[in-house]
């Protein structure tokens, strides 16, 4: 007789749910279902590119239904709102806004984090955000107007981490592949920053030279700025400065969503990270794991492992065989994150890293090409490499015939 399937229900699609259920689903041993509201994945780390208007979703974005279909997986398009562990049920809201409970053997909580406003007054209603593509959208939806209407145009990023650096310099490599065509539009990016430099989580060696290369490109950096409020059309810092803005973006710290404190008396931290054992297990429920930026997981070393997209691929593959070990009845092991450094795209051709544990800093165009390697990746553990390999020469030809930025409104 034949063993019953288990059920594995992973929520959230993105860098690491989507690895996790391409991987389960082509295994074909287990029932996988992923739960995600969105209908496109999109790779995170480049919201920014969206927020500019150099991102193709042609080529770049991936339809779920479509993925799974291929993959072996039930794509349920909806959002968990809850959980009842006893009876190892779920709640999903979908996206016709029907209530639906799943039963599940195994449950993967993959839900990412979102910019942390630390309820600063304002910033809620005045400033907007990269979190998701849809707001990317929003982003790129206020600054495609103002690069096309005569006169000075003010933009505000609040934060410089990897998220606020990549944004502003891919918005000042618009600005000035833009300046080509005469439009008349002159973009004036300020960049600002609470710690004493930009990319306050890398060495200093490599926010020393971030910093130049986005002063060189003619962005305003201001770094021991904290901002105290946020208006329409102005921040405020808490040494009482006004910088007047016609767009703000807040991309200043993270935390996971509120909901994850309410889930069934399952542990979180400070910002909302569901506590996890070294085996990704959640701390009070064998049966929960969490992977990517929702799980605080500890680390040998005593630290936790990072919110980034790296770590959250490398927790997939480590969780895919993990449910393998333990079909043959083995023990699981620990996640210890492999880090392979830290890099940043400053525009298209250009990015700076520190790798070999910070002890090197490189620099150039074929970083830029490392730091594309991450994604391209990623897009080959969803699709294999003859499909990406087509559409890294379809790109090609594209960029050869393509302004830099899309232009469409
Ligand atoms: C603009 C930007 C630039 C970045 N640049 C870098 C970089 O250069 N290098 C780096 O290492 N990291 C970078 N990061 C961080 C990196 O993107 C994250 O660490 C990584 O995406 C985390 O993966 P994840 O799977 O945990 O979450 P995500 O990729 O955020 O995916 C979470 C998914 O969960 C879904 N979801 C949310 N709520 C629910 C719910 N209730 N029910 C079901 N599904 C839900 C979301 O729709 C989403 O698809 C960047 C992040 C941003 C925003």
């Amino acid at each position: 007789m034949s063993k019953q399937k288990k059920k594995t229900i992973v929520i959230g699609g993105g860098a690491a749910g989507l690895e996790l259920v391409t991987r389960l689903g082509r295994d074909k041993h287990d029932e996988v279902v992923l739960v995600e509201p969105s209908s496109h994945h999109f790779w995170k780390p480049r919201l920014h590119e969206i927020a500019a208007g150099t991102f193709d979703e042609e080529l770049d974005a991936v339809s779920y239904l479509k993925h799974a279909l291929c993959n072996k997986y039930r794509y349920l398009q909806g959002r968990m709102t809850g959980v009842d562990r006893a009876a190892k049920t779920l709640e999903v809201k979908t996206a016709e806004g029907r209530l639906v409970t799943e039963h599940y053997d195994r449950l993967v909580i993959a839900v990412g984090a979102v910019s942390n406003d630390f309820k600063t007054p304002g910033v809620a209603s005045h400033c907007m955000f990269l979190d998701s593509a849809e707001q990317a959208h929003n982003v790129w939806q206020r600054i495609n107007p103002l690069l096309r209407a005569q006169g000075e145009h003010r933009i505000s990023i609040v934060g410089a981490g990897a998220t606020g650096v990549e944004l502003v310099a891919e918005l000042a490599k618009v600005s000035q592949k833009l300046s080509r065509y005469n439009t008349g539009s002159e973009l004036q990016i300020t960049l600002i920053e609470a710690a004493d430099r930009v990319l306050p989580m890398s060495p200093e060696c490599m926010s020393e030279k971030v910093q130049s290369m986005l002063e060189k490109q003619g962005i305003r950096v201001l770094t021991n700025t904290r901002i105290q409020q946020a208006k329409s059309g102005a921040l405020i810092t808490a040494k009482g400065e006004v910088i007047e803005s016609d767009v703000q973006v807040w991309a200043a710290g993270i935390k996971c969503a509120d909901w994850l404190t309410q889930l069934d008396g399952l542990e979180t931290n400070r910002i909302h990270q569901l506590k996890v054992l070294p085996t990704l297990q959640s701390t009070l429920d064998e049966n929960i794991f969490v992977i990517g930026d929702s799980a605080e997981c500890p680390q040998p070393d005593g630290g936790f492992v990072p919110p980034r997209a790296q770590a959250a691929n490398q927790a997939a593959t480590h969780l895919a065989k993990q449910f393998k070990r333990q079909r043959k009845g083995k023990d699981l092991q620990p996640f210890v994150f492999n880090d392979g450094g830290m890099l940043v795209a400053l525009g298209h051709d250009y990015a700076v890293g520190a790798v070999m544990n910070d002890r090197v800093v490189l620099r150039g165009r074929q970083v830029r090409k490392l730091y594309d390697t991450i994604f391209r990746l990623h897009q080959q553990v969803l699709f294999g490499w003859g499909r990406v390999t087509r559409l890294m020469v379809l790109k090609r030809i594209k960029c050869l015939m393509n302004p830099y930025y899309n232009g469409r409104a």
